[in-house]
């Protein structure tokens, strides 16, 4: 995997967990906060720690911002700065922009200034969480949008001894079998005729209403 310069711009809870992380998995990291003690606690973690304010274009502009993959904007509370931040990065031309949003309002003008990726941490781990508390099946699962997603989950007993044909996933709910996982092995892009066996894994793709139904299933 190519090495890969990350600038992360504030370093509260969520800036400081993904500068650890993206330094574990052996990338560069350049951290910018106006707070110099935050600085100092980075400073031997991250790449480079600098303190700065980054709704100061020259200041980003000394830092080479452009050079780097991808800046994330990791700024809570203060939303001003997030979205003048946003902004400031957008009409630079850097290459991908994330941002964290503290609420739906500020997701959405941050969707509007064309930032790449806009991400509700907290939202998003509330749902995550209500899911997996009120299934026993949910393994995984990915949003792919609002409406759509690829969930991975334990066989519900009603489909056991049927093969994919007969199962009605697709016809009834819209849902199409990926792959199944049994053991240690999976069988990716099963055929119609594949019977669906005990403990096997579902990993499927489908609309989230209709996942949900299969979830409820027993
Ligand atoms: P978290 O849940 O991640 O802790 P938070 O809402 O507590 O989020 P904040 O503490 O509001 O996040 O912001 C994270 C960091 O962003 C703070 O350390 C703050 O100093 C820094 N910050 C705020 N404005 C700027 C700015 N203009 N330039 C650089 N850093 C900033």
């Amino acid at each position: 995997m190519r090495k890969k310069q990350y600038a992360v711009i504030g370093i509260g809870r969520f800036g400081e967990s993904l500068i650890r992380e993206l330094v574990r998995m052996g990338h560069e990291v350049l951290a910018i906060d106006t707070d110099e003690s935050r600085v100092q606690d980075i400073a031997d973690i991250a790449t480079q720690a600098v303190q700065a304010d980054s709704m100061d274009d020259k200041v980003l502009r000394a830092l080479d911002i452009t050079s780097f993959d991808a800046v994330i904007v990791a700024i809570g509370e203060d939303i001003e700065a997030s979205i003048l931040t946003s902004l400031t990065l957008k009409d630079m031309g850097v290459r991908k922009t994330i941002a964290k949003a503290q609420n739906h309002m500020h997701g959405k003008v941050l969707a509007k200034i064309g930032v790449d990726i806009v991400v509700h941490p907290e939202r998003d781990m509330a749902i995550r969480l209500a899911r997996t508390l009120v299934s026993n099946s949910i393994i995984e699962h990915i949003d792919l949008s609002a409406d759509y997603g690829i969930w991975e989950l334990v066989t519900p007993r009603t489909l056991v001894g049927k093969n994919l044909q007969n199962s009605g996933l697709r016809p009834k709910l819209g849902i199409n079998i990926l792959a199944i996982k049994t053991g240690d092995s999976i069988e990716v892009s099963p055929p119609p005729e594949h019977v669906i066996n005990k403990d096997d894994i579902l990993v499927v793709i489908g609309p989230t209403r209709s996942l949900e139904k299969l979830n409820e299933m027993d």
